[in-house]
C-alpha cells in the first residue's frame, strides 16, 4: 500500500467509524490535508457505512478534482478548505450533522463542560447561521468562527473539529457529541454541572494526550468489521 493509499484508508476507517457511532449519516464528510493546495476528502454521494478508498477523492481548494475521478467532493467541501487555507495547523477536519449537540444550537443552549474529556472542548464557538458551508463566504465566516479553537458549532446545521492529526480530530468529534448527549440528559433531570476552572485545566493537562487519542481511536476501530 504505498502512502497516500494508506491514508485513504485511514480516511476510510474514520468515516465507517463516524457512521457508526451515529455521528454522520448520509451525509457528513471527513478530511486530511495532502499539502498546502491539496486534500483527500470522501465523496459526496458515497455510501458512508460501506465506504472504501474509491470513494476518496483527491481535490484542490478549489474543488476541483485531481486524478481518476472517485465521485465528486461534497457541496461542503468549501468548509474544509476554508479551515485548511485559515489554520495551517489544521492536518484533519471532520463535519457531521450530529443530533445531540444540533439540540443545543436550536435552543441557544451552550455547550457546558459536563463531562471530562468533552471539556477539551470547550468554550465551544457557534456559527450563528445555520445555512451550508458551500462557498467562500460561509467557509471563511465559518474559519473565523472557530479560530484557533479545536471544534466548533454551526446553530441548527451540524458541528466541526480539526486536529493536527486524524486522529485527533475524530476523537474531538466523539468527546463534543458525547459531551452534549450528556449535557442534553442531564438537562432533562436538572441543572448540570460544569467543571470549574481548576477542573478544566487539569483535564486539560491530563486528557490533551495523543496515546488517549489513539486509546479512543482503537476502541472504535476494533468493533469495525473486516478490519484487523
Ligand atoms: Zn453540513
Amino acid at each position: 500500500m504505498d502512502d497516500t493509499t494508506a491514508l485513504k484508508q485511514q480516511l476510510v476507517d474514520c468515516i465507517r467509524m463516524l457512521e457508526a457511532a451515529d455521528i454522520i449519516d448520509y451525509n457528513g464528510h471527513a478530511s486530511l490535508r495532502l499539502d498546502d493546495s491539496h486534500l483527500l476528502i470522501n465523496a459526496g454521494n458515497c455510501q458512508r457505512s460501506r465506504l472504501t478508498v474509491d470513494d476518496i477523492c483527491t481535490i484542490d481548494m478549489n474543488g476541483q478534482v485531481i486524478g481518476a475521478a472517485s465521485g465528486k467532493p461534497p457541496l461542503e467541501f468549501h468548509l474544509h478548505a476554508g479551515i485548511y487555507r485559515a489554520r495551517p495547523d489544521a492536518k484533519a477536519c471532520v463535519h457531521a450533522h450530529p443530533k445531540w449537540s444540533t439540540y443545543l444550537t436550536m435552543t441557544g443552549h451552550v455547550y457546558l463542560p459536563v463531562y471530562a474529556q468533552g471539556s477539551l472542548l470547550y468554550p465551544v464557538p457557534v456559527l450563528d447561521s445555520p445555512n451550508s458551508i458551500n462557498n467562500r463566504d460561509m467557509a471563511d465566516r465559518l474559519a473565523a468562527t472557530l479560530g484557533d479553537r479545536p471544534g466548533a458549532l454551526m446553530k441548527s446545521h451540524g458541528a466541526v473539529t480539526v486536529g493536527k492529526t486524524l486522529v485527533e480530530a475524530f476523537v474531538l468529534a466523539n468527546y463534543m457529541e458525547e459531551n452534549a448527549h450528556r449535557q442534553y440528559m442531564a438537562m432533562q433531570i436538572g441543572k448540570p454541572y460544569a467543571f470549574d476552572e481548576q477542573e478544566l485545566a487539569l483535564c486539560r493537562e491530563k486528557l490533551w494526550s495523543e496515546a488517549l487519542f489513539q486509546r479512543a481511536w482503537d476502541h472504535f476501530h476494533a468493533k469495525l468489521p473486516g478490519r484487523p
